[in-house]
């Protein structure tokens, strides 16, 4: 269904703003967890911005560096 009214279309749809870390209970981001690594970085292999991940400030944080870690051991681009 296109919007009545083009003007108020909002941007992109909706997503949830939970961090799933937390839901999930990770407290430990391993470093060759290249699959949940893979979750959060682009294509590219660059860290996705919280407001789009939307993780909280720890987790994202935590991420960050297990991504660095595994980027200089090759496990990621
Ligand atoms: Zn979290």
């Amino acid at each position: 269904m296109k919007p009545a009214n083009p003007r108020r279309r909002r941007r992109k749809v909706m997503r949830e703003k939970t961090c799933r870390l937390c839901e999930n209970k990770i407290f430990q981001i391993d470093f060759k967890d290249v699959e949940l690594l893979k979750r959060y970085t682009t294509e590219g292999g660059k860290i996705l911005p919280r407001r789009i991940t939307g993780n909280c400030f720890k987790h994202q944080k935590l991420l960050a560096i297990a991504v660095k870690r595994a980027r200089i051991l090759a496990l990621v681009l």
